[in-house]
């Protein structure tokens, strides 16, 4: 057998950690001769809970499963990990303002990025989940300077996922008929999911739909469709958000197909106007191993103010979090 890869996942009791840990073991995330071994960090209340979930791994005897350790201490936890999945978060809390959640979430995502600078593998790559995950990515980041910052990820591939079906729906066409879609900015309500590039079936979107549809339709669907959820459940998406974390790492390690792109959150170089260093999401191609922002894309008018405004969101978070000696 081939050394097992170290996987990490914070939060793995939570309810995205019960839809994503099954997928993982089974081989769904980094493909079906890749032997993983399992290291779940969870806050001290949340460790009974992943021990039950252990058990339910084992039960499922998965060939590629070559062990599931469980901690919660990050320095352990993170411990030779070469993906990391930051899944546990802070959740908003009743009367709670945008500070404190951020205050909140720094006392758990800087320790984790010193763990991760300490004792992660030297090729670790790091998706965060956990909301708000573009602002808790930028402070692992921070705190993890031996680590390239390219390694630091935010998850806006659900965000992308649910574009293609709304797309798809609306269009008649299967989600495997369409390219080109892009996600931009903070993974929030003013996030952007950018057609003006897509192709249907080979046809450009911007033919087959209005931007009356996409104002008023496609854009609010998109960026609500995590509260829509929620009503109609009684509970948060949680197999859809692991799914999407499956796609992202899936493809950071094994590439995007040829020609095509998909929607990450990353740190910027600068492209396409994003001040250097936010983690905001792009089209990004993964080649080699590494995610490359696509370049040269024309932006309209239409999707330049809305990129503005998802951006300055992201800027105005990381003033909040250095106001708060976060980074
Ligand atoms: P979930 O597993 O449902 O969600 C975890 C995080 O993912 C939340 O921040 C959530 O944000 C976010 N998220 C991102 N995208 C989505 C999406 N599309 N749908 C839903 N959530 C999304 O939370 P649970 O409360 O079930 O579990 C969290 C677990 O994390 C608990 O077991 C807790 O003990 C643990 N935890 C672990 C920590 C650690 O390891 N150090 C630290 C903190 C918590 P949002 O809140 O906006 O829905």
């Amino acid at each position: 057998m081939t050394t097992p890869v170290n996987v990490t996942v914070t939060g793995a009791a939570g309810q995205i950690g019960y839809a994503l840990l099954f997928r993982i073991a089974s081989g769904q995330l980094l493909g079906p001769d890749v032997p993983v071994r399992l290291r779940l960090l969870e806050i001290p209340q949340g460790v009974k809970a992943a021990e039950g979930t252990a058990m339910e791994l084992d039960d499922c005897a998965f060939p590629l499963l070559a062990g599931i350790d469980i901690f919660d201490d990050p320095r352990r936890g993170f411990d030779g990990a070469n993906i990391a999945l930051l899944v546990g978060a802070r959740p908003r809390g009743p009367g709670m303002e945008r500070g404190d959640l951020l205050e909140a979430n720094g006392g758990i995502f800087k320790p984790q990025g010193e763990a991760i600078n300490a004792g992660a593998a030297q090729d670790v790559r790091v998706l965060v989940v956990g909301n708000p995950a573009n602002t808790n990515a930028l402070i692992a980041q921070a705190h993890a300077p031996d680590v390239p910052a390219e390694r630091f990820t935010a998850m806006t591939r659900l965000d992308h996922n649910r574009a293609l079906s709304q797309l798809s729906a609306k269009t008649g066409a299967p989600v495997g008929d369409i390219t080109g879609l892009t996600i931009w900015g903070n993974h929030s309500a003013t996030q952007y999911p950018d057609v003006f590039h897509a192709r249907v079936a080979g046809r450009p979107a911007s033919e087959l739909v209005d931007e009356a549809w996409l104002e008023n339709d496609f854009i609010p669907t998109v960026a609500k469709r995590g509260a829509a959820i929620i009503a109609a459940r009684g509970a948060s998406s949680a197999a859809s958000a692991a799914n999407a974390a499956v796609d992202h790492v899936f493809d950071w390690v094994n590439g995007t197909p040829a020609g095509e792109w998909t929607s990450v959150a990353l740190p910027s170089d600068g492209s396409y106007g994003v001040p250097e260093g936010l983690i905001s999401s792009f089209p990004a191609r993964s080649v080699g191993g590494r995610w490359e922002i696509v370049q040269d894309l024309e932006i309209n008018a239409f999707s330049r103010a809305k990129i503005d405004a998802s951006v300055a969101e992201l800027v105005e978070e990381r003033e909040a979090v250095k106001g708060l000696g976060l980074i």
